[in-house]
């Protein structure tokens, strides 16, 4: 069976789903500034004979917050003319500011603003970069995006978490051009292996086995671990592109060790074999994350256990959810959905925290999403080129579990996926297309920050009157809209007293306002209760296909959050 690498850009046609996104920013979260609570800093005017400061802001700030309200005024180590008030009840701080701000004496009172140090990389493109920081900058296709639709990871960096090269990390696809400007620092060699002598000095079954392995061509793997895609160098990119070094783009992890394991052939494709013998060198070689952009193939017994195998030597295996826009849940797509534990998949997002039109999703078998539309990452030959996958997701959540072990070391495979879950950003647009129902976050997962869920519980829905319901039976070739609007909610969903269509060709598709279609129904199901939408409009569309109809569907009410 084949493999087929996991991406779709135009460029390349190996596969055919191209995308265009954008580039974006600082989340809106970061836009109020931090301050010390309860603290000014606080100048009288030039003009202003205060023989004692301290005296005169006391006094201005007495009527509003009383003496014992005042905790100290003090002035400047290096400037005397400059204050810093302290009040004791943080809370009183907007008005102590207008007293002061109000006074004639005073040329300015302020919050004692916090600074952080703002470690931006010098990497000379990455502006361009919106997986990273999405400024909402437009993407290669010139799609705006929305600040803040990245990974997070730059307030993790500027606290100097900069990723380890203690941390192996297998790209496990078409090679690595592991002589790139932008990666050789970061490239694994391996210490036990004595280039160039013809000799396994190692004994991994590998002959001169330097920077990783090559398992195209079947039988015994070679040394030639070399991209002859663009495909791996581009994943490779994500996860690690060196940091900070004055050149090109920086990676998830500005320094990492990267493990270049091929077994996709220049056309980007590759066999189970190719796969299990990838798969067991990288666990060989002790990679703590496998990153695997790629797919295609039905189930295979040889590949679970290999996968397997990696789980049980405490490895992760993070692998693209695939690119058919299809439901994993009902339709697998391996090897991201085989069960077990340590596999993390992955869907895409585009600049806007949008899945990807060509994304696979799943609430339950696609665990989080991660940036893939149009991104930027190393080619081979010292270039950068933009491609979109979730080929490009996959990276960057392999990167990220890295630099969280890098933290970490301590940590097992599945916590690292749970973390990663569990701290992902909730987002709308993106709650039922995998079981973290939101977007990975770099920040949150370092700090185990677990947003708060904004979406409601079962026993907060009160019934609503409405009645819709089919011809019975109904009709072939339908597509019929209809919309609920009831002003002020803000979560609707809907009741099926009866539903009996064609199993998964006639159904009816529940979504939003801005078109996130949050479930379909279809076959027979009685008292059955969709999931809800947000916002006060609810679109709801019946399409049945050119042959066989049945009984057809009866809604008695829906159910709202105000
Ligand atoms: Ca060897
Ligand atoms: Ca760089």
């Amino acid at each position: 069976m084949n493999w087929n690498l996991i991406k779709s850009v135009s460029v390349m046609g190996i596969s055919a789903l191209a995308l265009s996104s954008s580039i974006e920013a600082k989340p809106a979260k970061d836009s109020k500034p931090e301050v010390v609570p309860g603290q000014f800093i606080v100048r009288l005017k030039n003009g202003v004979r205060a023989r004692n400061a301290e005296m005169a802001i006391s006094s201005m700030l007495k009527q509003t917050l009383g003496v014992s309200g005042i905790l100290s005024v003090e002035s400047l180590a290096m400037d005397s003319r400059i204050q810093k008030v302290t009040i004791r009840d943080a809370k009183a701080a907007t008005a102590a500011l207008q007293t002061l701000r109000s006074n004639p004496q005073i040329r300015y009172a302020e919050p004692n603003y916090i600074y952080r140090k703002l470690v931006t990389p010098n990497d000379t493109d990455f502006a361009l970069q919106w997986d990273m920081v999405n400024t909402g900058q437009a993407d290669k296709a010139g799609q705006v995006g929305t600040p803040g639709s990245d990974i997070h990871v730059s307030p993790v960096w500027d606290r100097g978490i900069t990723g380890s090269r203690n941390m192996l990390v297998a790209v496990i696809d078409t090679g690595v051009d592991y002589n790139h400007d932008d990666l050789r620092d970061n490239i694994y060699t391996n210490p036990n292996e004595i280039a160039g002598d013809g000799i396994d000095n190692d004994n991994n079954g590998i002959v001169d086995d330097i920077h990783g392995a090559n398992f195209v061509d079947g039988g015994v793997g070679t040394n030639a671990s070399m991209d002859d895609n663009e495909h791996g160098t581009h994943c490779a990119g994500t996860i690690g592109a060196v940091g900070n070094n004055g050149v090109g783009l920086v990676g998830v992890n500005w320094q990492v060790s990267i493990l270049p394991v091929k077994f996709l052939s220049a056309e980007g494709s590759g066999s189970s074999e190719g796969a299990i013998n990838a798969i067991k060198y990288a666990t060989r070689m002790g990679a703590k994350v496998l990153s695997n952009s790629w797919g295609g193939g039905p189930f295979s017994e040889a590949l679970r256990d290999a996968i397997q195998e990696s789980n049980d030597a405490g490895a992760l295996f993070v692998a693209a959810a695939g690119n058919s826009a299809n439901n994993n849940d009902t339709r697998p797509s391996y090897p991201a959905s085989y069960s077990i534990p340590n596999i993390v998949s992955v869907a895409a997002t585009d600049n806007k925290d949008r899945i990807a039109s060509f994304s696979n999703y799943g609430r339950s078998s696609v665990h989080v999403a991660a940036p893939g539309v149009n991104i930027l990452s190393t080619v081979p030959g010292n270039r950068y080129d933009t491609f979109s996958g979730t080929s490009m997701a996959c990276p960057h959540v392999a990167g990220m579990a890295a630099l969280l072990w890098s933290e970490n070391p301590t940590m097992k495979a599945v916590d690292i996926k749970d973390r990663l879950m569990n701290t992902s950003v909730p987002v709308n647009g993106l709650r039922t297309k995998s079981a973290a129902r939101g977007r990975v976050d770099m920040l949150n997962a370092i700090d185990n920050v677990v947003p708060p869920n904004p979406w409601p519980a079962d026993a907060e829905f009160n019934d609503f009157s409405y009645a819709l319901e089919s011809a019975h039976p109904y009709v072939d070739n339908l597509k019929a809209p209809y919309q609920v609007r009831i002003p002020g909610a803000r979560f609707i969903r809907v009741f099926f007293e009866k539903i009996d269509t064609e199993a998964g060709y006639d159904y009816v598709a529940i979504s939003d306002a801005s078109g996130v279609e949050v479930e379909r129904i279809s076959g027979t199901m009685e008292n059955y209760m969709t999931d809800f939408v947000q916002g006060d409009t609810l679109n709801l569309k019946f399409v049945t296909d050119m042959s066989i109809t049945q009984w057809g569907f009866k809604i008695s009410k829906l159910q709202v959050v105000y």
